[in-house]
C-alpha cells in the first residue's frame, strides 16, 4: 500500500497540443482547423483526436515526440476535423487501440458537405484494435475516457443543425478525457458539442472528485449569444484556475471570458504538466 501511495503522489499527466487552429510565435509548427492532443499519464501515451490533414504527426516529429506507437487513439467525436488525420496510421506498424463511440461511422452533412469520419469500419479495423463504447473507460488508473455525456444542462449543448441519415444529428457521440489529479480533475475536450458544463459534470462523476482544476480544448462557442453567456456563467461559477479554450472557441467569446476569469492562450506545441 505504501508503494501505491507513493505512486499516487508522484503521478502527473503531460499533454501536448499537436493540432489546433492557432500557432504560437517562435514555434515553427503547423496549424489547421482541427484538434489533436498527445496525453501521457502513468507510463502510457494516448492521442486524443487526429485533426484534419495529419499535421499532428509532423508536429510531433518536429517536437521529438513519438506518436506511431501510442497505446491508444481516442476520438472525441466523428467529425472529420478530428478523424481525417487517422490516415497517418495507415501503414504497417503497431496496431494501437482506437476508442470511440459506437456511432463513429454514421454519415452526416453540414451545409451539404459530408463531415463524418471519412473511413469505413473495415478500413480502420486493418490498422487499429477497435473499442467502440458509449460507457466510461479507465485508460490508466487516473485517466478516463468519459463515454456518452449526459446533457444535464441541455441549454449548453450545441444546437447546430447537422443532417444525419435519419434526421438532425446532435453529435450525441461527443466525449472527452478526464484526469484525476492529486487535488482535482482536469478535462481535455475536443469540440464540446455536448456542452462544456455537461462534460465537466460527467468528469466529476466518473473521477469521483468535485474540484475542477483545468480544462483545455474546444468549447464550441462560435459567437456571443445566450448559450455562450450561460456557458461563461457556469465556468465562472466553477472557479477553474487553468482554462485553455481553443479550436472552436470564437475570439469574441474568449474576450468575454477573459473579462470574467483568467484564461490562457493555446496553439500547436502548447505543453502542460498537470498533477
Ligand atoms: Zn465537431
Ligand atoms: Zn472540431
Amino acid at each position: 500500500m505504501a508503494r501505491r501511495a507513493e505512486a499516487w503522489y508522484t503521478a502527473c499527466m503531460k499533454l501536448t497540443i499537436l493540432s489546433d487552429n492557432n500557432t504560437l510565435i517562435d514555434q515553427y509548427l503547423l496549424g489547421e482547423p482541427g484538434f489533436s492532443c498527445l496525453v501521457e499519464a502513468e507510463g502510457k501515451r494516448f492521442l486524443l483526436d487526429t485533426g484534419y490533414f495529419g499535421i499532428f504527426a509532423q508536429n510531433a516529429d518536429a517536437l521529438g515526440l513519438r506518436w506511431r506507437d501510442v497505446d491508444g487513439v481516442i476520438l472525441s467525436h466523428c467529425h472529420d476535423d478530428h478523424t481525417r488525420g487517422l490516415s497517418a496510421f495507415f501503414t504497417e506498424g503497431p496496431k494501437p487501440q482506437l476508442v470511440a463511440h459506437p456511432s463513429l461511422f454514421r454519415r452526416l452533412w453540414s451545409r451539404g458537405l459530408s463531415i463524418g469520419c471519412p473511413y469505413t469500419r473495415a478500413k480502420l479495423a486493418r490498422y487499429f484494435d477497435l473499442c467502440l463504447t458509449a460507457e466510461p473507460l479507465a485508460l490508466t488508473e487516473n485517466l478516463f475516457y468519459l463515454g456518452a455525456i449526459p446533457r444535464v444542462f441541455p441549454e449548453q449543448a450545441d444546437q447546430a443543425q447537422r443532417q444525419g441519415e435519419d434526421g438532425p444529428d446532435l453529435t450525441l457521440d461527443d466525449t472527452a478525457l478526464a484526469y484525476r489529479g492529486r487535488e482535482g480533475v482536469y478535462v481535455i475536450t475536443g469540440c464540446s458539442h455536448s456542452g462544456i458544463g455537461n462534460i465537466v459534470e460527467r468528469a466529476k462523476q466518473v473521477t469521483g472528485m468535485d474540484r475542477v482544476l483545468g480544462v483545455i480544448g474546444g468549447f464550441h462557442v462560435r459567437q456571443m449569444d445566450e448559450r455562450s453567456q450561460g456557458i461563461i456563467d457556469y465556468l465562472e461559477g466553477e472557479h477553474i484556475p487553468n482554462l485553455y479554450p481553443c479550436h472552436c472557441t470564437a475570439l469574441s467569446v474568449k474576450v468575454a471570458m477573459g473579462n470574467r476569469m483568467h484564461i490562457e492562450e493555446v496553439g500547436t506545441g502548447t505543453g502542460l504538466e498537470w498533477v
